[in-house]
């Protein structure tokens, strides 16, 4: 595996990959890389000739500074997983890279209504911080195919519309959600769970499960919601939101119905926030 630290070493190796005529793939994360990450880095391998990974923790996409201070880094493990997944390239840029301007008085973009619910309305600022991050690594690495997790379900849909909005020819590809074996969704942040958190962070996944066959089961979703939010708060959690919405839209929904509808979770475990969501 290759690792570029510049942008203009990457983009010049890229354009002589791209004469070969290779198809290049790009996988975006923040580190502290685990299985879902890896299966993303898999889906690229079997779908492209060149994998690009790159790793950079965004300090614009915070919206809370002490999530930004704690986010875990375990750089050298990450190597090590990327190379034995058979990575071609990890791009891994410092701040001064991607903002040589600084951070103060970044481009905003009009995401409409994605901004205002869900993560949007829980973490302001948050979008726009991973538009001005993804604008960037996208022209970087000019890939073909650009491969992110259906875990990140709104971001998938702020991306797309990014990639609308710079008219940009690059591919999305959302790939499934890695589990753990009991069903808590893979999450860099679960690496800051306290031992009994973890246990309770599976609630989570139950309740997703709970709302699936409640909803298919055609149930009232006041009811199926309240449910839901009782098993979480009596595990522990501080709910953001507990949502059904549309899958294509996000437009929030007060009834199951036979169209492609989403389950969303957002809910902290002291001061770790976990999402996750579910296909109905
Ligand atoms: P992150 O490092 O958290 O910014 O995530 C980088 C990419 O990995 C994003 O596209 C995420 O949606 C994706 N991802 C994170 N967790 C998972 C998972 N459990 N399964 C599949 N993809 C994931």
């Amino acid at each position: 595996m290759i690792i570029f630290k510049y942008a203009d070493q990457l983009a010049r190796y890229i354009e002589q990959q791209k004469k070969a005529g290779k198809v290049i793939g790009f996988v975006p994360t923040m580190g502290a890389l685990h299985n879902g990450h890896i299966a993303l880095i898999d889906q690229s391998k079997q779908n492209t000739g060149v994998t690009v990974c790159s790793i950079f923790v965004n300090p614009t996409q915070f919206n809370n500074p002490t999530d930004y201070q704690l986010y875990p880094n375990t750089i050298e493990k990450d190597i090590e997983k990327l190379e034995a997944a058979g990575c071609d390239i990890l791009f891994l840029p410092a701040i001064a890279e991607m903002y040589p301007q600084g951070t103060a008085n970044l481009e905003k973009y009009d995401l409409g209504y994605l901004e205002t619910l869900l993560e949007g309305k829980f973490r302001p600022g948050h979008f726009q911080g991973v538009c001005q991050v993804m604008n960037r690594l996208l022209k970087m690495v000019n890939a073909h195919k650009l491969f992110m997790g259906q875990k990140d379900y709104q971001q998938c849909m702020v991306v797309s519309r990014l990639l609308q909005l710079m008219q940009c020819p690059t591919e999305l590809i959302t790939c499934p959600t890695l589990r753990e074996a009991d069903g808590l969704a893979m999450s860099s942040r679960n690496l800051r769970l306290t031992p009994d958190d973890r246990q309770k962070a599976t609630t989570i996944y139950k309740c997703l499960t709970l709302i699936k066959q409640e909803c298919n089961q055609g149930g009232s979703w006041p009811v199926i919601k309240n449910k839901a939010t009782q098993l979480l708060t009596d595990a522990g959690f501080r709910i953001d939101y507990v949502e059904l919405a549309d899958a294509n839209t996000l437009e929030p929904a007060t009834a199951p119905n036979k169209g492609p509808q989403v389950a969303l979770i957002a809910a902290f475990l002291h001061d770790v926030r976990l999402i996750d969501n579910m296909l109905m």
